[in-house]
């Protein structure tokens, strides 16, 4: 019978979905049978708490009031902070974990969200017998909010050297720290895709094969202002194809249905794709806020990236990073995007060829691999429930 892990998550922006679905299918991958996956939002099913209403919250402060999404995240990043949210917000889940506990018997539970580490945890131990590994799989980049670090947890994986310092200083031992890197779909875990692949792609995807392309996307709520950015694309005159992703931005959708570029011609305008690992290795180029997902996809698939916009607090630093390591650009203004696209297009750009070195010597498409490898190893040797 099938081993059962349960995979915890919150459906705030699509990062810790797509990391424990990532890490799901790398298992049934590897160890064909082997685990039986439960992916589950707690906050949805538990009866409504101060916590599920905040994930509710979450897009639209996200969309309209970052200066508020902003406080929160600085105002609960600290130990004695997330103690305070523990003790109450999250108590109120212990009830929806106990109850999923019971009824799966998971050989481990593993964490993808900040605020369900120490709760897990919690629930796991209450009976002072209990040795079902909690692992904790960090889906943010660089700057690690306080919840990520659990003490009790028996093994946190860590995508940056600035996540490990976190953790560490928060107390977690050596030997639980994994700096695996962060979990992307098998889809791009492949290697980077050549002039063939790309015109095959963008002939299905309805791209034009010989022009210059460019993604427009914006995490899995399509945030950042995409209509902007892609009708100053669509209006720039560049001879360069063009397609846009909205996610869940319905309304970016509706705004941008019957966008045409350069010549007239139809740009592809998407709601939620799942394919989007296709959309990404039949590009040249992505335009987008700075997601971790997003970013470490965007790597894994040989692509440079200007980012536009970022969610203040946790996604400030993927910002800096990328620059830093010359993988990307920011460019916040719609002009300084046209400017840098009409540079970064042209044939043999000496800037572009840099970012796709950079790009290369920093993407990680063996961490979903690691990360499977780790928690099945775990699995594997705990105890059987009862
Ligand atoms: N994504 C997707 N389809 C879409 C838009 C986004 O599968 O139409 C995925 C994307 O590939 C990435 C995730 O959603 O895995 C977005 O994660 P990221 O960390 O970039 O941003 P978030 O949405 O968490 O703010």
């Amino acid at each position: 019978m099938a081993i059962p892990l349960l995979f915890l998550i919150a459906d705030t922006g699509g990062g810790h979905r797509a990391g424990a679905t990532a890490v799901a299918r790398r298992l049934e991958l590897d160890c064909p049978g082997e685990f039986d996956v439960h992916i589950v939002d707690p906050t949805a099913v538990a009866s409504p708490t101060l916590l599920s209403r905040t994930a509710d919250l979450y897009s639209p402060l996200i969309h309209h009031a970052r200066w508020v999404w902003a406080a929160l995240y600085h105002a609960t990043n600290s130990a004695p902070a997330v103690a305070v949210i523990r003790a109450s917000a999250l108590r109120s889940l212990g009830r929806a974990l106990r109850q999923l506990l019971a009824s799966l018997r998971p050989a481990a539970v593993v964490s993808f969200h900040p605020l369900l580490n120490h709760v897990s945890a919690a629930v796991v131990r209450e009976d002072g017998v209990s040795r079902v590994p909690v692992i904790t799989v960090i889906t943010d980049l660089v700057d690690v909010h306080a919840g990520w670090a659990c003490r009790d947890i028996d093994a946190v994986v860590i995508p940056s050297p600035g996540g490990l310092d976190r953790c560490r200083r928060a107390g977690i031992p050596a030997a639980r720290c994994h700096q695996l890197g962060l979990p992307v779909d098998s889809a791009f875990a492949r290697p980077f895709p050549d002039d063939a692949e790309r015109s095959a792609l963008r002939r299905r995807l309805g791209l034009d094969e010989e022009r210059f392309t460019v993604l427009v996307c914006g995490g899995a709520d399509g945030s950042g202002s995409l209509p902007v950015r892609a009708r100053a694309i669509a209006g720039s005159g560049l001879p360069i194809g063009l397609a846009v992703i909205c996610g869940r931005n319905r309304r970016a959708h509706t705004q941008l249905a019957g966008l045409r570029a350069a010549g007239g011609r139809a740009v592809p305008v998407m709601g939620f794709v799942d394919n989007m690992a296709e959309w990404m290795r039949a590009a040249d180029l992505v335009v987008t806020k700075a997601g971790p997902g997003t970013i470490s996809e965007a790597l894994c698939s040989g692509l440079p990236m200007l980012l536009t916009w970022y969610i203040p607090g946790q996604e400030r630093g993927n910002l800096e990073w990328v620059v830093d390591i010359g993988a990307g650009r920011y460019v916040p203004g719609a002009r300084e995007l046209v400017d840098a696209l009409a540079e970064l297009s042209l044939p043999g750009s000496p800037g572009l060829a840099a970012m796709r070195s950079a790009v290369a010597e920093v993407a990680r498409p063996d961490a979903t691999r690691r990360i499977a490898a780790l928690i099945a190893d775990m699995a594997r040797t705990a105890p059987v429930q009862g």
